[in-house]
């Protein structure tokens, strides 16, 4: 079978450290161009400063990636879909809850994949975990993820931006694998969003959820950790904790510890063929949704400005 054409749209941080890695590593796609206003991508594939240039004038291809901040992707994943492209959306899949509907729809209309995805689901500890906790009674969770922002993020200005989420950028990770592996929905009871004055976006948000059987689920968002990070969740059960810590990297149960090789990128890249071969798409907002409660109903505290 010919490999899916793409190209990577947006060439900075996550292009560069999981994008281009992983299609090159796998058999079903082949880096057919770069877009990116100022940054070029690898030497000898095609690069072109905007999406609607490449589209005009640029190689044939079949799927792009849009891997630049979320309050652009709207118009872009439109500009692609249009033409019969098929999308593979960063995290998170918009900058609001409507537009990435209205993409959803648009896909379907056309017969084109629309893959909204979530990195973090595909952490080796995740789908096990899932597995575990699906016949078990959840009695309490507590996220911790706990990150210095001037590590991860530096001069990341859009993160900052309406739209950009702060520390809910990182969060909604933690999200991710929360709706994937309970087996039950979650909703959003109460939060407080720490907001730096000279910014638009949370620094720091202590959000409490439940699941509809009533089990608290309590999460920690920080972004001005500095020494030992932490992304880990704890799941207290009938039958004993679960611990995925690493970011759903590793996995402890009452059993014991398992730590298995990282495959994020390439796990999704396989979903995206798969998902193109088939014919269809996946698109799942809940994550989405509950940061969105949170802006929604969370009390703001004005903090300390953070200047880079
Ligand atoms: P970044 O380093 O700021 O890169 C974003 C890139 O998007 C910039 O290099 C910029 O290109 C490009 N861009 C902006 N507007 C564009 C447009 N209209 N057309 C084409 N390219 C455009 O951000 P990032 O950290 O890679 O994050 C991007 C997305 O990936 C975010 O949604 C983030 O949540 C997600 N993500 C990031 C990480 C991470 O560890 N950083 C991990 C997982 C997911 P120029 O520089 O050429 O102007």
């Amino acid at each position: 079978m010919e490999p899916i054409r793409i190209a990577i749209v947006g060439v900075g941080k996550i292009a560069r450290d999981q994008h281009m890695p992983a299609i090159e590593g796998s058999p079903s796609f082949s880096l057919a161009a770069t877009v990116s206003p100022h940054h070029k991508g690898p030497e000898g594939i095609p690069h072109h400063s905007s999406l609607e240039e490449l589209l005009q004038d640029g190689p044939a291809v079949d799927a792009v990636a849009l891997c630049t901040p979320p309050q652009v992707r709207y118009d872009l994943a439109v500009e692609a879909l249009k033409r019969g492209v098929h999308v593979f959306l960063e995290k998170p899949p918009g900058a609001t809850l409507s537009e990435v509907d209205a993409l959803r729809d648009r896909a379907d209309k056309v017969g084109v994949t629309l893959f909204a995805s979530w990195h973090s689901r595909f952490a080796a500890g995740v789908a096990p975990a899932r597995a575990w906790l699906s016949d078990r009674k959840v009695q309490k969770v507590s996220i911790a993820w706990r990150e210095d922002v001037r590590v991860w993020h530096p001069g990341q200005d859009w993160i900052w931006e309406p739209g950009g989420l702060g520390v809910f950028d990182p969060g909604i990770n933690a999200l991710s694998i929360l709706t994937h592996i309970l087996p039950r929905p979650v909703f959003m009871q109460s939060a407080v969003l720490s907001i730096p004055e000279n910014r638009a976006a949370p620094i720091a948000a202590d959000i409490h959820f439940s699941d509809t059987g009533g089990a608290p689920i309590h999460m920690d968002l920080d972004w001005r950790q500095t020494g030992p990070q932490s992304w880990d969740i704890v799941v207290e059960t009938d039958e004993g904790t679960l611990k995925l810590s690493q970011g759903g990297a590793v996995l402890t149960l009452p059993s014991g510890t398992e730590h298995n090789e990282d495959l994020e990128y390439p796990g999704l890249y396989s979903r995206f063929a798969n998902l193109i071969r088939g014919g269809r798409s996946d698109v799942d907002i809940d994550p989405f949704r509950l940061v969105a409660d949170a802006f929604l109903r969370g009390e703001r505290r004005i903090v300390e400005p953070f200047h880079d």
